[in-house]
């Protein structure tokens, strides 16, 4: 080899060298694993990462329940998040919410509370001002932000309903359906859609996996009830494959054949 390019490839060798000390350089050329996810996913390391409900489906303990800081228009609205307060207590389970006595979340929590649930609400430091923690019978938690708030929501919880909501439950929505699509959190999720107000929410999932986008599997992700009493029996049923239904509607069986009288 000439003497310049032998220079050149000791250069090459060198800078390389500094890059992956400075962790610049990840992969080289033709060193590049066929899938790179494939490498993150090691059950060892994986499985220790998703976050599971409690392993007895009777001892689900804690719901989370995600929905608008306002009571919106319909009063339907307000009378669902009252009547899955309810049930939630009811049923001796934990609340888990945002922590404000307004709107919704307010009426939920005060619901569960009136009827003997624990109720832990979780909240930024900086919203408390905005949102008026309520103050009857809550544990609450402060976080330093919203990133920190989600985190402990999703480990709290072992199952999450979302009610009808603005942007900041549709930031929530998507937080755990993004994270179960990822595979990290392996949790029920059903959204109560009271008066058909996700309709338009079910409809963009459903466009995004007809565009290839998402693969069909996540409509198992984020299942769609018609009351909390579904709800809240579905957190305790394994999903169907490729569906948004969270109790699927039996089919009328086809009336058998007549026989011919002779
Ligand atoms: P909204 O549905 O817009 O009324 O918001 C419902 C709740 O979501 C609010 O009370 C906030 O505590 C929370 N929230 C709003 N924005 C965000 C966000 N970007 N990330 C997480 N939570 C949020």
């Amino acid at each position: 080899m000439a003497k310049a390019q032998m220079a050149i490839r000791m250069t090459i060798v060198r800078d390389k060298a500094n890059l992956r000390r400075n962790g610049l350089l990840v992969y080289e050329r033709n060193r590049v694993p066929r899938n790179p996810h494939r490498r993150m996913r090691a059950p060892n390391q994986v499985s220790s990462m998703v976050q599971r409900p409690h392993r007895d489906k009777d001892k689900m303990r804690n719901v989370c329940v995600f929905c608008g800081s306002s009571e919106g228009r319909d009063p339907a609205f307000a009378e669902a998040a009252s009547a899955l307060g309810r049930l939630i207590g009811e049923k001796g389970m934990g609340l888990i919410f945002g922590g404000g006595d307004i709107g919704l979340m307010g009426r939920v929590a005060r619901a569960a509370h009136a009827q003997g649930a624990k109720v832990t609400g979780i909240m930024p430091e900086f919203l408390s001002h905005l949102e008026p923690p309520l103050k009857k019978g809550e544990a609450l938690e402060f976080t330093a932000d919203l990133q920190t708030r989600k985190g402990r929501m999703l480990a709290l919880a072992d199952a999450f309903i979302i009610l009808p909501g603005g942007l900041g439950t549709l930031d929530e929505f998507f937080e755990v359906v993004t994270s179960a699509q990822l595979g990290v959190l392996a949790k029920p999720i059903i959204a109560i859609n009271t008066k058909g107000y996700f309709d338009p929410l079910r409809a963009l999932i459903d466009h995004v996996v007809e565009n290839g986008f998402a693969k069909p599997v996540i409509k198992s992700h984020c299942l769609f009830a018609a009351t909390p009493q579904e709800a809240m029996k579905a957190i305790t049923r394994p999903p169907r494959r490729g569906t948004h239904e969270a109790i699927p509607r039996r089919r009328s069986r086809p009336a058998p054949p007549r026989r011919k009288r002779k």
